[in-house]
């Protein structure tokens, strides 16, 4: 369908705890309130599609366990299309120990288990099947060069390619050559561009850097401070909601994941921003990733 869009990325157990500041090396803390939820930032960014009503199709690979089978079945019933979840023998589904602190800070390490799988021979039989896809949304917790074939088959077949470059690692000029809309947030923005992005002034220069690469639009998110937007020679910045933050965990891929699905419906940037800021917004006043996504009703009923 023309408003189909697609996920590909990262599929992670969370297991979260809050902690009422990050330990020390050798200090045992006792922390408060565990979870264990669906993350991955490709999952996440899925997920918020789908509960802002985006036609999703998500492809991402999960371990042959309990915890990827079960998450295989709460994608389905947040309505997106698992054709292209593969399950995988011998591996874990990707694991995500998470602390957050008092001030509703994170402090992740991973394991990627099945998420490198994600090979570029596994998608290869699925990238004429882009033809018919609106947007191809993508992040960097699966291997580069899957990333990489993907977006390359998408610009051939003139699907629309958002990057979310997150987490940080340096990027290949033919990977950013091909990306048609990029949402690093202010580390990222960093790493890409070797201009320490601080404020909306700083992002103007680091959006120049990415444009002088070869992408169209840059989209630098600035956390609570919002947006800083370029395109087509203008720089707007739109300032975020005020909120009471507790967990800032899911906030980009909240963030990704409502942009592109207002995008796929027609919606001009500053509109797809805008609810997709709104989004974010809702998902840092609650605890835990996929859990604290909203649905598209309560999105629009806050943005008003
Ligand atoms: P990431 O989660 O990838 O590090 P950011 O922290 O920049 O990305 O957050 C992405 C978006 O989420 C921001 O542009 C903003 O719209 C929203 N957001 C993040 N933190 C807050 C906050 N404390 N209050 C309100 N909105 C927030």
């Amino acid at each position: 369908m023309a408003n189909t869009l697609w996920v590909l990325g990262s599929v992670n157990a969370d297991h979260m705890l809050q902690v009422p500041y990050f330990p020390k090396p050798g200090e045992t803390l006792t922390g408060d309130h565990y979870q264990l939820t669906g993350g991955g930032k490709g999952a996440n960014q899925a997920v918020a599609a789908a509960r802002l009503k985006g036609n999703v199709a998500f492809v991402a690979c999960v371990g042959d366990d309990a915890v990827g089978h079960q998450f295989c079945q709460d994608f389905h019933a947040d309505g997106i299309d698992t054709k292209r979840v593969a399950v995988i023998k011998n591996a874990p589904t990707g694991t995500a120990l998470i602390l957050v602190n008092n001030e509703g800070e994170n402090c992740i390490a991973l394991h990627s288990g099945a998420n490198t799988e994600l090979t570029p021979s596994r998608i290869m039989p699925w990238l004429a099947e882009l033809k018919a896809v609106h947007t191809l949304l993508m992040q960097l917790e699966t291997p580069l060069d899957t990333v990489t074939l993907a977006a390359k088959s998408a610009r051939d077949q003139g699907v629309n390619v958002i990057l979310n470059p997150a987490p940080a690692q340096p990027l290949s000029d033919e990977l950013l050559s091909l990306v048609d809309i990029i949402t690093p947030n202010e580390t990222e923005a960093s790493l890409l561009t070797g201009v320490t992005v601080s404020d909306i002034d700083s992002a103007k220069k680091a959006a120049e850097v990415l444009h002088s690469k070869g992408v169209a639009k840059v989209l630098i998110t600035l956390g609570k401070a919002g947006v800083l937007l370029s395109d087509a020679g203008k720089q707007q910045h739109f300032p975020g909601f005020e909120v009471e933050a507790i967990d800032t965990t899911a906030a980009g891929d909240t963030f990704n994941g409502a942009l592109a699905v207002a995008l796929t419906e027609g919606q001009s940037m500053p509109e797809a921003i805008h609810l997709a800021q709104a989004a974010a917004a809702i998902s840092v006043t609650r605890l835990g990733a996929q859990s604290a996504i909203p649905e598209r009703a309560e999105v629009e009923l806050y943005c008003k």
